[in-house]
């Protein structure tokens, strides 16, 4: 039997093995991640890899595998195994099968994130089998409780097995969609950073009554919809921030003040204009309401709860005073930030940098990587925290799927990912490894 690598036999393994991950079902909450878990040590101890299982309750297991490097820089591929609710009823193919059809697998976390699971295993499992010895140490992390995060995953290995995750340069999810540019040029997106999540709550006072007499009373939801409204309006200075800065100068060839980024992005992509958007300052959202329990009772209190993010390096206390005066003076109100988590960045200057750079010009010629910050979240920012690693978010989409579509089917029905992206994904990790290891 011939031992050297075929493209064509990883291909079929990564499938293969993506298929299998999507049948055990992950659903989270609960999780149940040992039995994925479970299933990718078999699979890579067939290669000679070794594994452990690091798990703060028995059926919530992380996996941590490692091909054990000299005492050079180490590189992790990080992803997690836990996927959300999927209701069948929505689905033209059953969620938890594995299907292959059309020559794309079918399945809850196709996309988010088995996908880039199984392309993890496979790129390490095969450099395992082709006597690879990396400079550090490659590491491989599936773990759990992402999507929930109630601290059974990477939170808690960083916290209680630090040795297990700690490295120099990790890949994870939150990048890699394809943008084709109305010139013909396209761009791989990189996410560096992220921002930072800090929702707060607005409350408004009043006066209870009974609802059948308005007048005698003082309505604090009213009251509290002026602010919503206020809130709605609400534009902040934009401000580019460098990793904007970079994606601009990747796309428009220079970075233009602020205030005329979105409409010349719009020229080149309607999608790109979409992200630059929301990454020119702070959003807000305002996303739930509590006021009265009764419906003829008028609420003394309303409390509103606002979703919002700020640039990567922005604090509450600094966008806090815009807010203020957007809200204006005519409604009394209380403001409480809830929490701030993540808003952390990796730099853009580094040997992984230059890995995407050097696979992205290989792959697709006259193509280019840009970065961006992450609007939402990822476990990327425990690893910055904890270790200072310098985190990408970059898994390469062939462009088989319109990222449009591929982003509209996550945490969605239908979730499926072409088998072309799989066999890209694993040739961008093991590509990665040799530049950042080798
Ligand atoms: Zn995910």
């Amino acid at each position: 039997m011939l031992r050297r690598v075929s493209a064509t036999g990883l291909r079929d393994e990564v499938t293969d093995l993506l298929r299998r991950l999507i049948r055990v079902d992950t659903t989270n909450p609960p999780g149940n991640e040992t039995a994925a878990a479970e299933l990718l040590r078999e699979y890579l101890e067939a290669s000679g890899v070794r594994c452990e299982l690091l798990a703060r309750v028995p059926e919530r297991a992380n996996l941590v595998a490692r091909l054990p490097g000299g005492s050079g820089p180490s590189l992790l591929f990080l992803s997690h195994t836990d996927v959300v609710l999927a209701d069948s009823a929505e689905w033209t193919a059953p969620p938890f099968a594995g299907e292959l059809r059309d020559g794309m697998v079918w399945g809850r976390g196709a996309l988010d994130m088995k996908g880039q699971v199984a392309a993890s295993a496979v790129a390490l499992a095969s450099l395992a089998r082709e006597g690879f010895r990396p400079a550090g140490d490659l590491v491989f992390a599936a773990t759990a409780d992402e999507e929930v995060g109630e601290g059974y995953g990477l939170e808690w290995l960083c916290e209680t097995h630090p040795h297990a995750v700690r490295c120099d340069f990790a890949i994870n999810e939150g990048g890699g969609e394809r943008i084709v540019l109305a010139d013909g040029r396209a761009i791989y997106g990189v996410t560096t950073a992220e921002k930072l999540s800090a929702p707060f709550r607005l409350r408004v006072r009043g006066r209870s009554g009974h609802a059948s007499m308005p007048g005698i009373a003082d309505n604090a939801l009213v009251k509290a919809a002026r602010l919503i409204e206020r809130l709605a309006a609400f534009r902040p200075e934009p401000r580019l921030g460098p990793e904007v800065e970079g994606f601009l100068r990747v796309v428009l060839g220079e970075a233009p003040p602020a205030a005329e980024a979105v409409e010349r992005t719009r020229g080149l992509s309607v999608a790109a204009a979409a992200t630059v958007e929301a990454l020119l300052g702070p959003t807000v959202a305002p996303t739930k309401v509590a006021a009265s329990s009764k419906r003829n009772v008028i609420p003394a209190l309303c409390e509103v709860e606002v979703d919002c993010r700020l640039q990567p390096g922005q604090r509450p206390e600094q966008v806090e005073p815009a807010l203020r005066v957007a809200l204006g003076d005519e409604v009394e109100y209380e403001l409480e930030w809830i929490e701030a988590r993540g808003g952390t960045r990796s730099p853009l200057d580094t040997p992984l940098w230059r890995a995407v750079e050097a696979f992205v010009a290989e792959t697709e010629p006259g193509a280019s990587a840009a970065p961006l910050v992450c609007a939402g979240f990822t476990d990327s920012h425990w690893l910055r925290e904890a270790f200072g690693t310098v985190a990408y978010g970059f898994f390469p989409a062939s462009g088989e799927l319109a990222p449009e579509l591929a982003a509209s089917l996550i945490h969605s029905a239908d979730e499926r990912i072409p088998v072309a992206d799989l066999e890209l994904g694993v040739r961008w990790l093991r590509h990665a490894a040799r530049a950042v290891l080798g």
